[in-house]
């Protein structure tokens, strides 16, 4: 039996229109004062600008507001995340917060966890990393050997996780390990701890991307303290509340938007009358956009919960994992299409200290393209997903 995929069409209301408008608005302020200046590429680190947007009140928008948040709708929260990536607004302060920490915390969190940390990043004032990767656990997660053991009152944490994107300027971060070993179901015996990045035993080392920037740190402990009370949810049941995460993670603007500057550029650079290759291309582009546009609008719309809705978390009972996988599959090579058209028609040599900003933005996408098909899941192993839930097991 085939499993139906829906993407559902629809319009923005004009409570989101009007979001929307004061959303640029409001960047285009930032950016004028200096605030913040247009990369591409990796979404930076500015403290500054995550404050003031949770100032606005649009971090965790959908959470209740007991916690910080909005109680908004899902939509709100597409229409705010789709502004900043039309203008790479650095957002790595408060991203991995808004779209993973604080969903899991609001579902599995414990009371105290959710007092404690969800105002702090909805203000915009507490940064979350993501500790799942180790050096020989990505596409197979549940490889991870980070090991905590039981001691009096908490956990004693050992091993090491890597690729973890600002570990550097972040607060804490949830770390997947195994707390009990691997008896045959390798699911089993995973568990997810918050690990606060300064506490003792735990050591942050830079890995330098190849322009020399440092997002991606290697963090490893040893004999890390992790108290009762940093839990996440039940211990032995991390996979199945990271994987409800994964599917947040895949399905959002950021996975088909982070060339969209290069791709206005490239539109301003053109002009008013493109030739026909340009203008082919350029509506080639456009109707793709749309189309991801849809489909991600879609899934934000069907995992809303609800005007009113006091969990703030999406949808439970909705499993959107195979939509999610074709957005970031096929948004990720949208991404790159963008550059290939950019670099065709552009008719320019990348440079790294260029100071044009479509060349600017060109160079920085080139450099960054590898890395979209890799994280949040790589292209291979998203393709398996969506085979195997589309056409079922192989017989
Ligand atoms: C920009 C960026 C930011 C990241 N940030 C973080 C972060 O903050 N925190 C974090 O924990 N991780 C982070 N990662 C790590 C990311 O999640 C992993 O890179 C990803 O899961 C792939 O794992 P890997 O690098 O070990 O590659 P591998 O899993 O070793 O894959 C190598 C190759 O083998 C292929 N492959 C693997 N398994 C299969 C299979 N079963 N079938 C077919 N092909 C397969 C893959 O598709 C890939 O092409 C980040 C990665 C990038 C690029």
């Amino acid at each position: 039996m085939f499993q139906q995929v829906d993407f559902s069409a629809l319009n923005l209301p004009p409570s989101a229109r009007a979001l929307q408008l004061e959303v640029r608005e409001f960047l285009r302020a930032e950016m004028a004062a200096g605030t913040f200046e247009v990369h591409l590429g990796h979404t930076e680190f500015n403290a500054e600008l995550s404050r003031k947007i949770g100032a606005r009140g649009w971090i965790g928008m959908t959470w209740p507001k007991r916690y910080g948040g909005q109680e908004r709708s899902y939509l709100d929260r597409f229409v705010m995340t789709e502004e900043m990536l039309a203008v790479a607004a650095p957002c790595a302060a408060h991203w991995f917060g808004d779209r993973q920490t604080g969903p899991s915390l609001l579902r599995y969190g414990s009371e105290a966890q959710r007092g404690r940390y969800l105002p702090a990043i909805a203000r915009g004032e507490y940064a979350f990393a993501l500790g799942m990767s180790e050096p020989n656990a990505g596409s197979d997660l549940a490889a991870v050997k980070t090991r905590a053991a039981r001691v009096d009152g908490g956990w004693k944490l050992n091993g090491q996780k890597v690729w973890t994107s600002w570990g550097h300027k972040a607060d804490a971060f949830f770390v997947l390990c195994r707390t009990a070993p691997d008896s045959g179901n390798r699911h089993d015996g995973l568990s997810q701890l918050i690990v606060e990045l300064k506490q003792p035993g735990v050591t942050v080392r830079p890995i330098h991307f190849m322009d020399g920037g440092h997002h991606f740190n290697e963090i490893f402990f040893d004999d890390v303290f992790v108290p009762d009370d940093r839990v996440v949810g039940e211990i032995g049941q991390g996979w199945r509340q990271i994987t409800s995460e994964l599917a947040l993670e895949r399905s959002g603007p950021e996975r088909y938007m982070t060339t969209f500057p290069l791709f206005v550029e490239l539109l301003r650079r053109l002009g008013a009358s493109p030739d026909a290759r340009a203008t082919e291309m350029i509506g080639r582009l456009t109707a793709g956009l749309w189309s991801l546009r849809r489909m991600s609008l879609a899934i934000a719309m069907t995992l809303d919960p609800g005007p009113g809705a006091e969990s703030g978390t999406p949808k439970a009972s909705v499993d959107l994992a195979t939509e999610a996988a074709l957005v970031k599959d096929l948004g990720t090579f949208y991404e790159r299409e963008i550059i290939d058209a950019a670099r065709l028609l552009g008719e320019v040599e990348p440079q790294h200290n260029a100071t044009d900003l479509f060349e600017r933005f060109l160079t920085e996408s080139i450099v960054a393209a590898p890395v979209s098909t890799l994280r949040g899941g790589t292209t291979q192993v998203l393709r398996s997903l969506i085979a195997r839930r589309l056409l079922g097991p192989l017989k």
